[in-house]
């Protein structure tokens, strides 16, 4: 990354902590790290839809956890695929305050819980 992409980077990262409010989306602990959904390849990886603030980084906490069930982290929003007609702003994500839409301007709105299967 240039530096004005790790600028980006560095600020979509402080918005996402914002939105999250400094807290895990999974367990309510200070958040450590930012998961990409949808990984960081495809065009502007990080953009707010596609960030999650979370504990610990990729083995360790629910960032780790995340990777490690990447079933159950389609399953919840966690994840999504990079492949498939699914993305970031149209998959709800299980947080632990229940179901949540993000945007891409800072805003999260409660979803109705993403139907089995639909992450295929
Ligand atoms: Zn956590």
């Amino acid at each position: 990354m240039n530096r004005k992409g790790q600028a980006y980077y560095q600020s979509q990262r402080r918005r996402a902590w914002e939105r999250d409010g400094g807290a895990c989306v999974v367990c309510g602990r200070t958040a450590e790290s930012t998961h990409h959904r949808q990984g960081r390849s495809g065009p502007d990886p990080h953009r707010l839809a596609n960030l999650l603030t979370v504990c610990g980084d990729g083995v360790r906490g629910d960032h780790g956890e995340i990777h490690a069930n990447p079933s159950a982290s389609y399953a919840y929003g966690r994840m999504v695929p990079r492949l498939g007609i699914r993305t970031p702003e149209d998959t709800p994500v299980l947080t632990r305050s229940g179901w949540v839409l993000y945007d891409n301007d800072g805003g999260a709105t409660a979803a109705e819980p993403m139907k089995e299967n639909m992450h295929a």
